[in-house]
């Protein structure tokens, strides 16, 4: 089966993984991998956007995005430079999820969303 690369358009956990917004990743043939991809979390990668050249990777964890913007965010929410105590992370998370509701809405329509 030929790698099938996407970005992670919102930040969730995928069979184990913790995504990012932007993040790159290889699916793994999950039977759930068609739903996420129609209902919005994952977009698919055209051969160009996806060479490795055009990647900006995390210098700390190594997880690649698809520029510069999103390895920021992604830095400052696993990576701060001020350590943050778990509620502190908690608001951090509520306000990205708010935010992602604004730039990244899901396909869901009228279905409700079972993943998993
Ligand atoms: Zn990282």
């Amino acid at each position: 089966m030929p790698e099938r690369r996407v970005w992670a358009r919102r930040p969730f956990n995928y069979d184990g993984v913790e995504l990012d917004r932007g993040q790159i990743f290889e699916l793994r043939g999950r039977p759930n991998d068609e739903r996420l991809i129609k209902l919005g979390f994952f977009a698919e990668l055209g051969s160009k956007e996806g060479r490795d050249q055009d990647t900006f990777p995390c210098s700390t964890c190594g997880a690649k995005f698809m520029d510069e913007l999103q390895r920021r965010a992604h830095g400052d929410k696993w990576h701060p430079v001020v350590p943050r105590s778990p509620q502190e992370q908690e608001r951090f998370e509520d306000r990205e999820m708010d935010i992602m509701e604004r730039i990244a809405p899901l396909n869901v329509g009228q279905e409700p969303v079972v993943i998993g």
